[in-house]
């Protein structure tokens, strides 16, 4: 599975380190060609030598070294690799990587690659708990950066908790993922909406709400590490953007209609977007005055579809995906929209105040399917896990059923 592959295992310091000798060997069995960085903490806890002997390659532990410059370099050593693999990943390099700092070989090469790269951090669990730990986390997975544990258990200093570095095996797995479903979707292209709509009232006021992008941006990011090409049409969000193909910033409703009717043909219509049902009839063009005892009366009219324009469009892609956010009823409302709106899947969610799903991270899915008499019921899983999941449901309806589990990447939220 790994033959014609090569990876570049970085090995940062920690005790876990020692695991990493054999997830070298695991690779190398499967056909891997496999070159190793050591930092100046890895070396504390394994030797370069074994490193070498199970690689079969030079190990590479110093930036500044002629020979290794001469023969190879910083630059060529990420750029060869099919994947950087970063096990353990210590709660420094994490940082470094974040924060973008090129101070020895290993974060200069991160920083220099243009290769996808998949962390098995490793720490005691304080400092993984860590508010900065957590933050450089949350801005390495908007990059792109896939994770692959941390495990809870016991920890080498006698402590409990999460930290604990995936056994080389889980790590295994999860590199064979990586090369299975990344080329999943090539050439597919999928366009997808998210976040929420503002329709202005004056200048300066608008009518909105509560959607925080979060669902929409992870469900782009997991379509692009399966190699689909995506487009990721967003109205007004303050989270970090994912890495995609193309990002078109909108406002309103038309707006969103506009983009994405100018985004086809594509393959892939997802609407995850929260669109205002109405606008204005006609926004102030000035700051509305307050007038006291006379609040002013606004005329609304409906926003266009954007999800039934989609479905029933001439171009209409191949697979067009609706969500619906209920707070009550929601089997039975979400049918009703599932029929109107003309799409083939539909993931109803319950977003009444208790659940915490706008803004939160956690999401209650039921999908619905056309010709399937019963939606399915996910339960309760990360934003993240539901936008994996949709899209191992996705390549297998492109790949005629064949399934994929993608469980073991991007573990870590
Ligand atoms: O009707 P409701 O807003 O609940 O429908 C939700 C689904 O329809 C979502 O997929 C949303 O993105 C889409 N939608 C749309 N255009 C609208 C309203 C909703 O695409 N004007």
């Amino acid at each position: 599975m790994l033959e014609n592959k090569s990876i570049l295992l970085i090995i940062s310091g920690g005790i876990a380190a020692y695991k990493a000798l054999e997830l070298i060997r695991v690779l190398k069995k499967d056909g891997a060609n496999v070159r190793c960085i050591l930092t100046k903490g890895g070396e504390q806890f394994i030797t370069p030598l074994s490193v070498a002997s199970l690689s079969g390659n030079e190990v590479y532990t110093d930036l500044w070294s002629l020979k290794d410059e001469t023969e190879m370099g910083h630059i060529r050593l990420s750029r060869e690799a099919d994947l950087i693999v970063i096990a353990p990943a210590s709660a420094d390099l994490l940082a470094k990587m974040a924060n973008g700092y090129a101070n020895d070989l290993a974060s200069t090469c991160l920083l220099a690659a243009d290769t996808p790269v998949l962390a098995a951090p490793a720490m005691n669990h304080k400092m993984w708990d860590n508010p900065a730990t957590q933050d450089n986390l949350k801005t390495l997975q908007s990059r792109g950066i896939l994770f692959c544990g941390p495990e809870t258990g016991d920890m080498a200093c006698g402590e409990h908790g999460p930290g604990r570095l995936s056994e080389p095996e889980a790590i295994y797995t999860a590199i064979q993922d990586f090369f299975s479903y990344k080329d999943a979707l090539k050439g597919i292209r999928a366009v997808v909406t998210s976040g929420p709509t503002y329709e202005p009232l004056d200048p300066v006021r608008y009518i909105g709400n509560r959607s925080s992008g979060k669902q929409g941006q992870a469900i782009a990011q997991a379509l692009s590490l399966a190699g689909a090409d995506v487009h990721l049409i967003t109205g007004p969000v303050h989270i970090p953007p994912p890495s995609v193909n193309k990002i078109t910033r909108v406002e309103t409703a038309q707006e969103m209609l506009d983009a994405s009717l100018k985004s086809l043909p594509a393959e892939i219509f997802i609407g995850a977007a929260a669109v205002c049902d109405w606008k204005t009839e006609e926004a102030a063009p000035q700051k509305l005055k307050k007038k006291s005892g006379q609040p002013p009366e606004i005329r609304f009219s409906e926003n266009q579809d954007i999800l039934k324009t989609i479905s029933t469009h001439k171009k209409r892609p191949t697979l067009v995906i609706g969500f619906a956010a209920e707070t009550e009823n929601i089997e039975e409302n979400a049918l009703k929209k599932f029929t109107a709106k003309q799409c083939d899947w539909l993931l109803a969610n319950n977003v009444s105040s208790d659940r915490q799903v706008f803004g939160g991270n956690k999401n209650h899915i039921l999908h619905f399917q056309k010709d399937h008499k019963e939606p399915e019921d996910w339960g309760q899983m990360t934003k993240t896990d539901v936008a994996k999941k949709l899209v191992g449901r996705i390549i297998e309806q492109f790949n005629n059923g064949e399934k994929h589990d993608t469980s073991t990447i991007l573990a870590a939220e």
